[in-house]
């Protein structure tokens, strides 16, 4: 029996995880804290990875979920700005001298968008759309049963598109992207600004509210907070409507904490998307669903990366 292991770099952990060649029930698991002040992030995934081998089974591959920007193909990350050191890094070839297996690298979106498809609650469609709203937005496309690259696979940068030309300042630099305004950090910074302006609201600017807290006093019915949840809801339908007709897919999945906000955000969503789009055939047979994997959607998207390739 072959085996595989999956691993989910993040800003504040890395998970790492032993499969079997079926199933998606981990044989053995764990997580670590990304920064440690003995050992650099690379050397504490690779022994995180010595740790968990199987002394039994073989091992098929190794599939590694990072954060972008990073070329797949040639398995480099470009710059993660959330983990020290990871500047045109060859992750891939770091970690395939350690062990002589192969070892494959995607970037943690598109790798989410993959495990939702194989695993989840895309199973079954072959043209999907995925979001993850939380800090930021990524995403990544299932189209005609292949993930979307790109060139050197930076595509499917779903948060990146321009809705707002003179908008605010996305976390990339460009203005008035979707990320900057339905991202978490988009409607806190939303809120923010019109405190500021003395909108009346039981938030306050000290301290900031977080969309955690905007959330919250959106359910209990304060104004500012609805209307800024309703905002973002309002802009991501602008933008699904956008990659309808780019992608043409057969389900949109939405995961990330933002999701929580539930209707209030999905309401306007909806209701804008349907009045943008090019035409109704786009929304026949279309299913608009929230993620399905939770926090283990890192994990499953590089054990769906390796078990295409390899299996
Ligand atoms: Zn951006």
């Amino acid at each position: 029996m072959g085996a595989y292991i999956a691993v989910d770099v993040g800003g504040t952990q890395i998970r790492a995880a032993v499969f079997p060649e079926d199933g998606v029930e981990p044989i053995r698991q764990k997580k670590i804290l990304t920064r440690d002040k003995d050992a650099h992030p690379e050397t504490r995934m690779n022994d995180l990875i010595a740790e968990l081998w199987p002394a039994q089974e073989k091992v098929v591959a190794i599939g590694v979920a990072a954060p972008g920007p990073l070329d797949p193909k040639a398995g480099v990350i470009i710059n993660a700005p959330n983990i020290p050191n990871w500047k045109n890094f060859p992750l891939r070839n770091y970690v395939q001298e350690r062990f002589g297996v192969p070892v494959e690298l995607g970037n943690d979106a598109n790798l989410a968008a993959m495990g939702e498809w194989k695993f989840g609650a895309g199973r079954g469609h072959d043209n999907l759309v995925y979001l993850t709203i939380s800090t930021g937005i990524g995403g990544g496309v299932i189209c005609d049963g292949h993930l979307l690259l790109g060139l050197r696979g930076f595509a499917a940068e779903l948060g990146h598109v321009t809705l707002i030309p003179d908008g605010p300042r996305c976390s990339c630099g460009q203005p008035g992207h979707l990320e900057a305004i339905s991202s978490g950090t988009g409607i806190a910074n939303y809120v923010a600004e019109e405190l500021k302006k003395g909108a009346p609201s039981c938030l306050s600017l000290d301290p900031l509210p977080t969309a955690k807290d905007i959330n919250l006093a959106a359910q209990k019915g304060d104004s500012l907070a609805v209307a800024a949840i309703e905002r973002a809801g309002m802009y991501l339908g602008l933008g699904l409507s956008n990659y309808l007709q780019i992608f043409n897919p057969s389900i949109i999945i939405l995961g990330g904490s933002v999701t929580q906000c539930g209707d209030l955000l999905f309401n306007p969503m909806k209701a804008e998307l349907k009045q943008r789009v090019m035409g109704p055939e786009y929304l026949t047979n279309l299913t608009i669903t929230k993620a399905g994997l939770g926090d283990m959607v890192g994990l499953l998207g590089a054990l769906a990366l390796v078990r295409n390739l390899y299996h």
